[in-house]
């Protein structure tokens, strides 16, 4: 990775190169900085933190919804009105969060 000039990082230490958890910062004037900078096309990035803040934002927002008659499950956000077409019941929001 370092060769194409990405560095390896622990994601729960930045200093380390090793880990259970491993993500890579671009190396400034490295290869892969040089090829994007020199390129006509766009990679859109973002750090691993952010992308484990926005899994754990989207994980808080997903809720279950149960038709009452005949059990069905359907996930979505919370505050939903929607309807069983098999019952023509109402789902209702269950405690359970996705996990
Ligand atoms: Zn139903």
């Amino acid at each position: 990775m370092i060769s194409v000039g990405l560095q390896p990082i622990a994601a729960d230490n930045a200093n380390k190169m090793t880990g259970q958890k491993m993500t890579h910062v671009i190396i400034k004037d490295g290869h892969f900085d040089k090829l994007i900078n020199e390129s006509s096309f766009q990679i859109r990035y973002y750090s691993a933190m952010t992308d484990r803040d926005q899994t754990v934002n989207k994980k808080k927002n997903k809720v279950k919804y149960t038709c009452s008659q005949c059990g069905s499950h359907v996930w979505g956000k919370p505050q939903l009105h929607i309807t069983c077409s098999d019952c023509k019941n109402p789902f209702a929001e269950d405690e359970e969060r996705e996990s």
